[in-house]
C-alpha cells in the first residue's frame, strides 16, 4: 500500500543549531525524507543558523555527508539528494550577541509559514526567542520548535516557559517529545478510540496492571558528563514515560484537537499520586564484557545518580482507582525495547476442566523494534486431546498489516516538524503539562537526594536490579520479558 503524502505549504524552516550532532543525525536527514516523498512543496526553504563560520556550499556538503551516515536506503538517490540540497541555506550566527541577525533577517521571508527550530542548548532558547523579536524576523504567526530538556525541575521549567512566552504565544510554541510522534502512540489513541472493544474495558473493572516499558541497550558513555546531572527520572520519566502514561490513561477527549488531547492529559498527570519511596527502584549498571559501569562511563566514582527506575504509581481517579501502572526504563538492559502493556485481569471462573494456567488477555503496543499491536488471546490448542488452551498473540506489526516497509514508516522527528508546518500541537507538550509533570517529579527526586538512596546494582545485559522484579513479584505480578 503506498501511503498518500498531503504537500504542507511553502515555508521557511530556520534551524538554530543545524550543525549540531541531533540536526545531522535526525532532522535533517528526516527532511530529506519528507522532500523526497514530495511532502515538501516548490519554495520551501531550510536555513540553519549556527556558531561556526561555513559558506552554504560548505553546509550542503555537511548534509550531504549526513545523509550518507544517517539515511537508509534514500540515501543511494542522488538526484533527490541533489535537489534537496538545493533548498538549504545556512548563516553564521551568535545568540548570545548582535553577529548574523541581520543578516538572517533578510533571509527570511514575511510571506511564507515560519519555523524557528531551536537545536541548542535550552540555556539559549531564551535568547533566541528575544532576538528574533528585537530584529523583528518572527511575527505573531511563527512558530518556534524547542527540545528537550524542557528544565531540570518545576522552577527551571517555569523559567523557560517564561523566557518564550515574553515573545510568543503558547499557540506559537511547539515543545518536542520524539515519543508522541511515533507511529504506534497516535495509534495508541486510534485503537482506543476508534474501536468500540476497547473502550469498555478499559478501567479498573477489567485491567489488572499496566506496565510501560522503555530498555535501551547503550549506557551513558559520550553523554556521561549531562547524564550523571540527570538520570533517568528527568532523561526519560519525566517527559517520554509520563506521556505514554497518559494517553493510555487519559480520558477521551471530546476530539482530536490540540487543547482537548492535552486538557486531557493534563488532568491524568495531575492525578498522580506521590510514588510511595517503597515502590521505587534506582539502579547503576555494573561493568560487562562490552562496556563500563555506569560510575566509569560516567566518569564519577562516586556518582548516585540512576541509569535505571522502576516505580509503581496510581492514578488518582475513578476509572483508575486501585490499578498499579508499572514504569520501567534503563539503559545496558538486555535488549533495545519499548512498550505499554495493558494487562486485563484474570477470568473470574474457567469451565474448561483441567485447565490449571492462568488466561490472561494483554494488550501489547510496542513502539520499537517493530512498531506494531498486539494481543494475547487464549483459544484451543489446535488437534484432538480435549479442550487445552493455549495463549496466542493476534499480531499486528504496522509494516506487515499494512504493507510499508519498516523504512517507509516515517520517522517521529520527520512527522512531527511536518506537523509544525501544518499548525498541529496535538502531539506537542503544552507548558502546563510540562509543568505538573515536574509538580510530580521534583518531590520523589527531592526525597532520594535527602535520604542519600544509593542505586542498587544491576549487570549490564540485564533486566535491571533484582528489587524491581521483586516490586512486581511480591504482588503476584511478573514484567514482561524485555525482547529485542
Ligand atoms: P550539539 O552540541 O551537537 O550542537 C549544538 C548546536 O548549537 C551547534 O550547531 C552549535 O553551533 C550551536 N550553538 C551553540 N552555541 C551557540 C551560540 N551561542 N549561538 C549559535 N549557535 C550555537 O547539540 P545537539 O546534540 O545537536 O543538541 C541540540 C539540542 O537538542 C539540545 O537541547 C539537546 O538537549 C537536544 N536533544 C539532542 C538529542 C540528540 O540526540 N543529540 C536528543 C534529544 C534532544
Amino acid at each position: 500500500m503506498v501511503s498518500r503524502v498531503i504537500p504542507v505549504d511553502p515555508f521557511d524552516l530556520v534551524i538554530f543549531g543545524g550543525t549540531g550532532d541531533l540536526a545531522r543525525r535526525k532532522i535533517l536527514p528526516g527532511l530529506f525524507r519528507r522532500f523526497r516523498s514530495g511532502q515538501m512543496p516548490e519554495g520551501a526553504r531550510i536555513i540553519a543558523a549556527a556558531r561556526s563560520e561555513m559558506d552554504r556550499a560548505g553546509y550542503q556538503q555537511m548534509i550531504a555527508d549526513a545523509i550518507q551516515e544517517f539515511g537508509a536506503e534514500e540515501k543511494n538517490d542522488k538526484d533527490a539528494i541533489a535537489k534537496f540540497l538545493d533548498v538549504l541555506d545556512y548563516t553564521p550566527i551568535d545568540a548570545k550577541g548582535k553577529d548574523g541577525w541581520a543578516a538572517l533577517a533578510s533571509m527570511v521571508r514575511k510571506d511564507v509559514i515560519q519555523a524557528f527550530y531551536f537545536s541548542v542548548a535550552p540555556s539559549l532558547f531564551g535568547d533566541l526567542a528575544q532576538r528574533l523579536h528585537d530584529y523583528k524576523i518572527s511575527n505573531d504567526q511563527s512558530r518556534i520548535v524547542v527540545e528537550k530538556p524542557f528544565g531540570r525541575d518545576l522552577e527551571t521549567a517555569k523559567a523557560l516557559n517564561k523566557s518564550l512566552a515574553d515573545h510568543f504565544d503558547e499557540k506559537q510554541i511547539y515543545r518536542i517529545d520524539h515519543y508522541l510522534g511515533k507511529e504506534t502512540v497516535q495509534n495508541l489513541m486510534a485503537v482506543r478510540f476508534g474501536n468500540v472493544l476497547f473502550e469498555p474495558l478499559w478501567n479498573n473493572h477489567y485491567v489488572d496492571h499496566i506496565q510501560i516499558t522503555v530498555a535501551e541497550t547503550v549506557g551513558v558513555g559520550g553523554r556521561g558528563a549531562y547524564y550523571d546531572r540527570s538520570g533517568a527520572m528527568r532523561d526519560m520519566v519525566q517527559n517520554h514515560l509520563m506521556q505514554l502514561l497518559c494517553l493510555i490513561a487519559m480520558e477521551p477527549p471530546s476530539q482530536f484537537g490540540a487543547d482537548e488531547v492535552r486538557d486531557e492529559k493534563l488532568k491524568v498527570i495531575r492525578a498522580l499520586k506521590p510514588v510511595d519511596p517503597h515502590h521505587i527502584v534506582r539502579g547503576q549498571y555494573d561493568a560487562g564484557p562490552d562496556g563500563p559501569s555506569y560510575r566509569e562511563d560516567a566518569e564519577n566514582p562516586r556518582s548516585f545518580t540512576e541509569s535505571f527506575i522502576a516505580m509503581k504509581c496510581h492514578i488518582d481517579n475513578w476509572r483508575w482507582a486501585g490499578v498499579p501502572f508499572y514504569l520501567r526504563t534503563g539503559k545496558r538492559m538486555k535488549a533495545r525495547t519499548s512498550e505499554i502493556a495493558v494487562v486485563f485481569k484474570d477470568l473470574g471462573h474457567s469451565i474448561f476442566e483441567g485447565d490449571e494456567k492462568r488466561h490472561r488477555n494483554i494488550l501489547a503496543i510496542r513502539l520499537q523494534p517493530n512498531e506494531g499491536i498486539d494481543l494475547q488471546v487464549t483459544i484451543k490448542e489446535p488437534g484432538p486431546g480435549g479442550m487445552r488452551l493455549v495463549d496466542v498473540p493476534l499480531d499486528m506489526t504496522f509494516a506487515d498489516a499494512l504493507g510499508h516497509a519498516e523504512h517507509e514508516v516515517p520517522d517521529a522527528y520527520e512527522r512531527l516538524i511536518m506537523d509544525v508546518i501544518r499548525g498541529s500541537q496535538t502531539l506537542f507538550m503544552r507548558g502546563d503539562e510540562v509543568e505538573a509533570a515536574w509538580a510530580w517529579t521534583d518531590p520523589l527526586i527531592q526525597g532520594w537526594e535527602e535520604r542519600n538512596d544509593v542505586p542498587k546494582h544491576y549487570d549490564a545485559g540485564s533486566s535491571g536490579p533484582e528489587d524491581a522484579l521483586m516490586l512486581l513479584h511480591r504482588e503476584g505480578r511478573k514484567w514482561r520479558d524485555i525482547k529485542g
